[in-house]
């Protein structure tokens, strides 16, 4: 079945009891056991949920993996995965990557001995080349955050293979539409499903989709040894959210390459980060391992923070709010909101600078968006 067809029915078989078409809300905490040691597939609902389940099982299928995991945020997702390692263990993440996953490495795992190396995605070699015996895992996200980069997936697989080491791919930006790591050879996709997934800006939720039964078997321990687990109701938004995935994304897409356009040419705008352009530098790499470009677009502003501000206060349609791919039009200010806690220096050297503006960019009307910005801009 392709794509559309799974969004819809993967994991989502009418309910065997009662024949409700729409997967059942399990709001129960325990399940009944026929004798001791007998149950009927579920115990206790930190261990498993049949919601839980009919959304891992729709992730994994969207992603063309083997297994699913949902968890709590995207940040439990990404803990999960470096809990895969042990004490003393090295990993190569990609320079530009989620203010919170790298807070999660320095201070959270550097503590329990983790060592990460940052490698510069613009750099193809840089990954090879800071990979140490010890590198069990290499982290990446493409597109990148904010500045929209794209990192070579199939390249960074034959690193990781060559080096012992798993490779996984943040695929939040891009969604499972557009993005398939582990097509491309990553062994682990990891999402936040609080952005494109869900796609409604209503709740906070994360998965981490495999191929490997052995790596599944690790963080599905994890999943239940730590406990930070999506609720029914949650599950249920995602599943619901992820059927419209396909059409969602291609409307993204269209708005935003809109978008994109109309910011290049405008006079107060010095650059436009959006790989659906064709002068972007990952323009062709994005072509070759995606079939969409997102619905995501930065820029920079001329005049930096002064005029950022001034832009903020006249936008009417898009709100200024952390987050990103929900039907609704965001803005951001990625250097003291999502790379916030990125030390200065550490954030200037990757790019993210005071005129930096970060669009997730909604399903409202495209004429309506590009008025709104035109209007703004002045
Ligand atoms: C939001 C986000 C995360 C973190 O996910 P939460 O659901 O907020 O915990 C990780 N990676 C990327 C690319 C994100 O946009």
């Amino acid at each position: 079945m392709r794509f559309e067809t799974r969004a819809i029915h993967a994991g989502q078989e009418p309910d065997p009891v009662t024949g409700a078409v729409t997967v059942p809300v399990y709001q129960t905490s325990t399940f009944q056991q026929d004798g001791i040691g007998k149950p009927r597939g579920y115990e206790y609902a930190r261990t498993g949920n049949p919601t839980r389940t009919a959304l891992e099982t729709a992730l994994a299928s969207l992603e063309g993996g083997r297994y699913g995991l949902a968890f709590a945020s995207g940040l439990a997702a990404t803990a999960a995965v470096v809990n895969l390692l042990q004490k003393g263990d090295h990993v190569v993440a990609g320079s530009d990557i989620y203010g919170g996953t790298y807070r999660l490495f320095e201070q959270v795992f550097a503590k329990w001995g983790l060592e990460v190396s940052y490698a510069d995605v613009d750099d193809p070699a840089a990954f090879a080349a800071a990979v140490r015996p010890a590198t069990r895992l290499i982290w990446v996200e493409t597109p990148t955050n904010p500045l929209l980069k794209i990192v070579d997936v199939r390249r960074l697989a034959a690193v990781a293979r060559r080096s012992g080491a798993l490779l996984a791919v943040d695929n939040t930006f891009a969604s499972p539409y557009f993005q398939r790591p582990l097509e491309l050879g990553a062994d682990l996709a990891v999402h936040s499903t609080t952005k494109y997934l869900a796609g409604h800006s209503d709740l906070i939720g994360g998965a981490v989709v495999c191929g490997r039964k052995g790596v599944y078997e690790r963080l599905k321990f994890h999943q239940n040894a730590e406990g930070a687990v999506p609720g029914p109701w949650d599950c249920w938004l995602v599943l619901r959210g992820v059927k419209t995935l396909p059409v969602r994304m291609r409307e993204h897409e269209a708005n935003a390459l809109a978008v994109a356009r109309a910011l290049r040419g405008h006079r107060r705008v010095s650059r436009v980060y959006y790989p659906g352009l064709a002068d972007h530098p990952g323009h062709r790499l994005a072509r070759r391992q995606m079939g969409g470009f997102g619905g995501m677009v930065s820029l920079d502003l001329r005049g930096g923070r002064k005029a950022v501000e001034r832009f903020f206060s006249r936008l009417r349609i898009f709100c200024l709010a952390e987050s990103l791919g929900g039907v609704e039009s965001l803005v951001c200010y990625p250097s003291v909101m999502t790379h916030g806690s990125l030390p200065e220096a550490e954030r200037l050297r990757r790019g993210i600078g005071d005129s930096l503006v970060r669009l997730s960019v909604g399903l409202e009307s495209r004429e309506d968006l590009l008025e709104d910005l035109r209007q703004a801009l002045g």
